[in-house]
């Protein structure tokens, strides 16, 4: 069965991102947040995002088509419309709880409701539904209108099929699925993303090296896109601090306990680019400042 229309909670960085995707790959989409203005700001930020992807001739529709099937709406009316619903709201279970418990009055019996969560157990969210069968995760990567990777989280009542339709709703818009059989905190790739990060900052804190250097080194000794700290920046500290404490929590393991100097900069709002200044400060155009 393809998925027609998607109901996705939350306009942030993630929520409109994906949006974007499923609107790209011809799906109709509801986005949701709690006030006009944020979901004006996910929605402009889409418009500027599919204009960049037009101007590279990355699309071939025109934007005024991709646009028209995004509906912004304030309420969750319009949820009982869509095949499959997204959760994209900040990382605490209390508030995931919540909407997963109001997706679950207002979907239709059929839809699939899913978490774009970075470490919350899909089990811990399905619970609160009354149909956890149906449940699963759909971990997005940032940006999600370029990162190909999705991983797929099987919650413990998630059944086969619905990891299958979720597989097939990933390959309809695109992206690449990755199973995960356990709803461990972190999954796979940010456990083993992270472990690298702790340490980077620990270099930094024991004045080893400097962020610039490990970024430089990463990008050039092992090929990668960008550096523990740039990738940190994109992320949000906040994201990456509240997914080790998650993971940490639950796991007692030791390489996942969050750097004292990531906690710092967290309690100084010093975020990443979405605040101007993380690892590294940004001008309000969203470029780098340079040294
Ligand atoms: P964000 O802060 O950019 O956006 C969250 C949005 O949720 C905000 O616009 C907020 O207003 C909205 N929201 C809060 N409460 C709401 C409610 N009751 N109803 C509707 N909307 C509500 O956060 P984000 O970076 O997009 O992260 C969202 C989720 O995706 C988190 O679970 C995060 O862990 C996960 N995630 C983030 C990244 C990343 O790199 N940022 C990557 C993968 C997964």
């Amino acid at each position: 069965m393809k998925v027609q229309r998607v109901f996705i909670v939350g306009a942030g960085t993630m929520g409109s991102g994906i949006a974007q995707v499923c609107a790209q790959s011809g799906i109709q989409v509801f986005l949701n947040d709690i006030s006009q203005e944020l979901i004006d700001k996910g929605f402009k930020s889409i418009s500027w995002s599919v204009g960049k992807f037009i101007e590279k001739g990355n699309l071939s529709e025109s934007k005024e088509a991709i646009l028209n099937r995004i509906g912004t709406v304030l309420d969750f009316s319009r949820a009982n419309e869509a095949d499959l619903a997204i959760e994209a709201v900040f990382e605490k279970l209390d508030l995931k709880q919540e909407i997963f418990r109001k997706l679950d009055e207002s979907c239709m019996p059929h839809a699939l409701i899913a978490s774009n969560t970075s470490a919350i157990p899909i089990t811990e969210l399905s619970s609160v539904t009354k149909r956890p069968e149906k449940v699963l995760g759909l971990h997005f990567f940032n940006p999600p209108t370029m990162m190909a990777v999705v991983e797929v989280i099987k919650g413990v009542t998630t059944t086969e099929e619905t990891i299958q339709a979720g597989m097939n709703f990933l390959k309809q818009i695109g992206k690449e699925p990755i199973r995960v059989e356990t709803d461990i905190p972190g999954f796979l790739l940010n456990r083993v993303n992270l472990v690298g990060y702790v340490e980077a900052i620990h270099l930094v804190e024991q004045g080893i090296g400097t962020v610039e250097d490990i970024d430089k080194g990463m990008r050039l000794g092992f090929g990668r896109r960008m550096g523990p700290f740039e990738t940190g920046d994109l992320v949000g500290l906040d994201v990456s601090y509240n997914g080790l404490k998650a993971i940490y929590e639950e796991s007692k393991d030791i390489r996942y306990y969050p750097p004292q100097l990531l906690r710092r900069k967290v309690k100084a709002g010093e975020l990443g680019r979405k605040t101007g200044r993380g690892w590294y400060e940004y001008n309000p155009d969203g470029t780098r400042k340079e040294k």
